[in-house]
């Protein structure tokens, strides 16, 4: 009964929330091919051995192209809308199929790239993040830059042909199987603290890069202290520019907050 209502309220906005054919059918192929491919994670003595097992899980996934979905598909992605990824995640967290190991690539490193990186650094390192193929960490936390990240102290000088990075981060997930991480450092000592600083790719296989896994009360070591002694940093892992560290930095973390393979608790 509408009586008594303002008459904006008596009526529907008008817009169709049905699914169309095409994204019935992209459900279903999802569907399908989890259904034929989703197994159950064993458990696992160790660390690494867990995460030989979800490299092969992602590779899998990736082969058939269900990494990165949303990606253009010249980078390996589908090019798929947000529907589709809407669509996707639901299928991927009812399936109850275990997370891709290569969650900072995929979630943080990845958009970052296809937002402010070249087409050289997308075309280096974006495949190789869909299959699992190169890990990635996330070089952010440091011991007094938590919630305050701007206050972080490692710093890049410049040397010939790039930057040479000295400084400690903490809480890093995966840096003792990652080769690149993605780091927020101090380029600019004197300019305003959310100026000076600028985003770049760090090889964790690079000399003068120091891995300390951090032993948690469970006696797992999920997380590390990576400690960057003089590590040099090419020209041409600068992603964004010199100086522009917060807004690329901002960028990785708006998708940190909002994207994620979904938990199967979601659905
Ligand atoms: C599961 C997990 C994985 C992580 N992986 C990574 C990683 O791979 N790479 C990486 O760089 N970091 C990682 N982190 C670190 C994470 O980003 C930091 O924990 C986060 O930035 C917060 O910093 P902090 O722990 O130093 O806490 P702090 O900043 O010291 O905050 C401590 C407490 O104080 C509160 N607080 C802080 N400032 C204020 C304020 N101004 N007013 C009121 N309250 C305040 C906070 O809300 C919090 O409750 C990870 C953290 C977790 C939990």
């Amino acid at each position: 009964d509408d009586r008594g209502r303002p008459p904006d309220l008596c009526y529907t906005s008008g817009v169709d929330l049905s699914l169309s054919p095409e994204e019935e059918a992209f459900a279903g192929e999802a569907r399908a091919w989890l259904a034929a491919n989703v197994s159950r994670r064993p458990e696992f003595e160790s660390f690494d051995e867990g995460v030989a097992w979800d490299r092969a899980w992602q590779r899998r996934l990736a082969a058939d192209r269900w990494v990165g979905i949303s990606w253009p598909s010249a980078y390996g992605g589908r090019d798929a809308t947000p529907v589709q990824v809407a669509l996707f995640n639901a299928e991927y967290a009812r399936a109850g199929a275990p997370q891709p190991v290569n969650r900072v690539g995929i979630n943080l490193a990845g958009p970052t790239l296809l937002a402010h990186g070249t087409e050289e650094q997308r075309a280096r390192w974006l495949p190789p993040i869909l299959d699992a193929g190169e890990i990635w960490c996330q070089l952010f936390s440091e011991p007094d830059a938590g919630s305050d990240l701007a206050s972080l102290r490692t710093v890049a000088e410049r040397v010939d042909g790039g930057w040479s990075v000295t400084g400690q981060k903490v809480w890093t997930s995966y840096a003792t199987v990652a080769r690149w991480g993605v780091a927020l450092v101090r380029t600019d000592p004197e300019a305003p603290r959310h100026r000076g600083l600028s985003y770049m790719v760090v090889d964790l296989s690079a000399d003068g890069v120091d891995v300390r896994p951090l032993r948690q009360i469970t006696g797992e070591s999920e997380f590390n202290e990576v400690f960057l002694d003089g590590v040099f940093v090419p020209e041409d892992h600068l992603v964004g520019g010199s100086g522009n560290g917060w807004a690329v930095a901002n960028t990785t973390l708006a998708h940190e907050r909002g994207v994620n393979f979904p938990f199967k608790e979601q659905v």
